[in-house]
């Protein structure tokens, strides 16, 4: 898989718009410098569990086949503990995927897979780098009060604002793998926390267009909507949800499907 096969246009105009943030390059560098995806790197250690073939092989197995189908250098594997389904990616030079218990608990072992090649496509659209950065500046933000999110707004804010599209490339990652039906079920339970969502898969991307008509209805609701939204990390689960079931109609979509059923 290439990352152009997933890669969504809005995710790659707004990477280049960070890219173009004046300091930027120097920023990043000086980042690299402190070495501080290290600290990652120690805390997964400490309080997490790496999953292998010995302490989990059937979510190892599941892995190792999503990592070669995305066509990615393999990063590790880590369970964290925490009933909210969900996981994350991050490092540059030393990449891991950590999946909560929750997740685990949650999705069958398909869906599984589905939210781990979501994972792989972050990494395959060379997305750490960013969000690792992102997810230093939250932290320093919160706990060193005097690198505050007024200090780097406009940083924050363009980035939280890529880190939303990036999302929508990832979840295509996921989709390709999976497929996309197996992948709306997934959006179902993130959304529900429920275990059992197979006959409402097609209610959240309802939802979505019903989300994008209430938007379209006013300017105030609009205002009100991305007021909120311009500080998530991730789009709402029913724009993430109508945004795949658009994709799945492209010839981008079945020539990637096609692909990689040819290449198992
Ligand atoms: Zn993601």
């Amino acid at each position: 898989m290439k990352a152009k096969d997933i890669m969504h246009p809005e995710d790659a105009k707004a990477i280049q718009t960070i890219q173009n943030i004046k300091g930027i390059d120097k920023f990043i560098r000086m980042y690299m410098n402190m070495g501080y995806e290290s600290v990652y790197r120690g805390e997964n250690m400490a309080n997490m569990i790496q999953a292998t073939k010995e302490t989990f092989p059937e979510i190892y197995g599941a892995f190792q086949e999503v990592v070669n189908i995305v066509g990615i250098r393999e990063p590790k594997l880590y369970i964290y503990n925490d009933p909210v389904i969900n996981a994350f990616t991050y490092g540059e030079t030393d990449t891991f995927i950590a999946l909560s218990s929750g997740m685990i608990e949650h999705l069958d072992i398909e869906e599984l897979k589905g939210a781990m090649a979501h994972e792989c496509g972050h990494i395959l659209c060379k997305h750490t780098l960013y969000m690792t950065i992102l997810e230093t500046i939250k932290y320093a933000g919160t706990f060193f009060k005097f690198i505050n999110y007024s200090l780097l707004s406009p940083i924050f804010l363009a980035m939280q604002y890529w880190s939303r599209k990036s999302e929508l490339s990832a979840d295509r990652c996921g989709a390709a793998v999976v497929g996309e039906e197996c992948y709306q079920r997934i959006l179902a339970k993130l959304a529900s926390g429920m275990k059992h969502t197979s006959k409402f898969t097609r209610e959240l991307i309802e939802q979505g267009k019903s989300y994008v008509a209430f938007k379209r209805a006013s300017l105030w609701n609009r205002v009100q909507q991305e007021s909120r939204s311009m500080f998530y990390s991730h789009p709402q689960l029913c724009v993430r949800a109508l945004e795949l079931d658009r994709w799945k109609d492209s010839y981008a979509y079945r020539e990637l499907i096609n692909t990689i059923k040819l290449d198992k």
